[in-house]
């Protein structure tokens, strides 16, 4: 067989469920005379044992691990910069073996952690109060490029926190549903290879139609959120450009189908930008948008990004429009703000890194701490 180096075309493990993993490794096994098996040792290695390198499998001959070095990329993830805030929060900056990086991001809360994690380097949608929208889209995130951010982030949790993730949400860099069948198979790995509950996971979709009725047509009860900010068509163009493809009447009545075929609860993201969108009118307005919906509202502080002449909603402001929502019977939180000081939002710490300024220069803001929905 022709040895192929990680980068240069050998398969990726991560990309693969278990069984098409074991099925991948029969040609091998049978080319070095290894019964098979081994496969099954394999996968466990990979999806019980969290094996970043086949060095680590030492019960397996190492003729066998050799081979299997110079076919099969296991991971495909170099950890770049690890930052740490003071409150807990772990932002980590991968570089993919093409040199592109993206981030991930564990939160710590009370004795759950959840792990953030990017679908594309970059994005295309240039949503007005993002990080990642600056960048422009570089390209997708491959399977294995989404699953190892969360294999290697399970690694450091259970080093770091004393126990694995409990949660993991799309929310990092880039729209999910724009890179639509590598999200869904890396839900697949997720949830079939690695165990992860299907209700553990939450894709956030800025409101991509297909993808949303993709997730719809799943089996498993994957969660989903909406980047919403706005509760009408003509404040939500000015923040989110997707909005002119597919406008907030079409993204309801496509969440009420979501909804009647999967019964489960929607949750929805709403930034909150200092006289923008954070009246009490448009609270009024967002409540009866909701109405009818099994919802929930997580509302999240704008977090200042460079360039931009917005400010975040004043506390005052954002427990007016919250106390607007739950007079009105929507289930609503304010999400508080995680990891400030290593400038964890979306985007933010490859955006320093890009430019050289020191992260913890960077102006407050808040990650969304996602909490239970
Ligand atoms: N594209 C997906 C997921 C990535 S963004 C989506 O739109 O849902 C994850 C969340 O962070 C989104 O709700 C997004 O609107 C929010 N976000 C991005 N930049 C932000 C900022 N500067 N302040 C507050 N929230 C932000």
């Amino acid at each position: 067989m022709a040895a192929t180096r990680p980068g240069e075309g050998g398969a990726d493990l991560l990309a693969l469920r278990p069984e098409r993993l074991r099925e991948e490794l029969l040609p091998l096994l049978a080319d070095v005379g290894e019964p098979e098996y081994r496969a099954r040792q394999v996968s466990g290695w990979v999806f019980d044992r969290l094996a970043v390198s086949f060095d680590e499998m030492t019960d397996l001959p190492l003729a066998l691990r050799q081979e299997m070095d110079r076919h099969f990329v296991l991971d495909p993830l170099d950890l770049s910069v690890e930052a740490l805030s003071r409150d807990g929060t772990v932002k980590h900056l991968w570089k993919l073996l093409d040199g592109e990086q993206v981030e991930s991001v564990l939160i710590p809360a009370d004795d759950r952690v959840t792990l953030c994690l990017s679908s594309q380097v970059g994005c295309a949608l240039a949503c007005r109060f993002c990080a990642t929208g600056d960048f422009g889209f570089r390209r997708h995130l491959g399977v294995a490029e989404i699953v190892a951010q969360f294999r290697n982030s399970e690694r450091i949790a259970r080093d770091r926190f004393g126990h694995g993730i409990a949660n993991v949400v799309y929310m990092g860099m880039g729209e999910p549903f724009a890179n639509l069948e590598p999200v869904m198979e890396s839900l697949s790995i997720l949830h079939r290879g690695f165990g992860l509950g299907a209700r553990r996971i939450t894709v956030s979709t800025v409101g991509l139609l297909p993808g949303i009725r993709a997730l719809a047509l799943r089996p498993e009860p994957f969660r989903l959120a909406v980047s919403l900010h706005a509760p009408n068509h003509a404040l939500r163009l000015r923040l989110v450009p997707v909005e002119r493809r597919y406008p907030i009447g079409e993204l309801f009545s496509v969440l009420q189908e979501y909804q009647a075929a999967k019964g489960r609860r929607i949750t929805f993201e709403y930034t909150l930008i200092d006289e923008l969108n954070d009246s009490p009118e448009l609270a009024r307005e967002l409540a009866a948008r909701l109405e009818g919906l099994d919802s929930f509202v997580n509302l999240i502080p704008y977090n200042p990004v460079p360039g931009r002449e917005w400010e975040p909603s004043g506390r005052s402001r954002v427990l007016a429009f919250l106390g607007v929502l739950e007079r009105l019977g929507v289930a609503a939180a304010v999400r508080q703000p995680r990891g400030r000081d290593i400038a964890a939002a979306c985007g933010q710490l490859r955006l320093d890194v890009a430019t050289g300024t020191d992260d913890r220069g960077m102006p407050p803001g808040a990650a969304a701490s996602p909490g239970p929905v």
